[in-house]
């Protein structure tokens, strides 16, 4: 994989992600990017920086997809081994910076986790 090209719709997305430390769901990112480009284009872009280490993928409830930034990814080294928090109240996404400890598991090989929390967020629970 090449470095992204950085072209305005790339950059578009991207933006998106630098301006708040939060996961987006697909259908947000769609819903936000509604006029400025087409599902296929956001869908494409956000395989792109999957690919290149840029952001990180990771389901949510009700199966939906969730994208948020890498911290110190690239393409050729990807570990994205934190779990999520997803508020039950207010839906807010969050990645935990924790590291989740991966059992080994006799003659398997784990190349993912996908370790969902759910709960209240800090300002649902008061
Ligand atoms: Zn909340
Ligand atoms: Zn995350």
């Amino acid at each position: 994989m090449g470095i992204i090209r950085k072209t305005k719709a790339v950059t578009t997305v991207l933006q998106i992600f630098e301006e708040r430390n939060e996961a987006k769901s697909v259908v947000h990112l769609i819903k936000l990017l509604k006029g400025k480009m087409n599902k296929t284009t956001v869908y494409r872009i956000l395989d792109r920086l999957e690919q290149d280490g840029n952001i990180h993928s990771f389901n949510g409830k009700d199966g939906l997809k969730w994208y948020a930034k890498c911290e110190g990814c690239s393409a050729s080294h990807h570990s994205d081994k934190h779990p999520h928090f997803q508020c039950t109240e207010c839906d807010k996404v969050e990645c935990l910076s924790i590291e989740i400890k991966i059992p080994s598991i006799k003659n398997h090989k784990v190349d993912s986790t996908d370790i969902l929390l759910m709960g209240q967020c800090e300002v649902c629970c008061v």
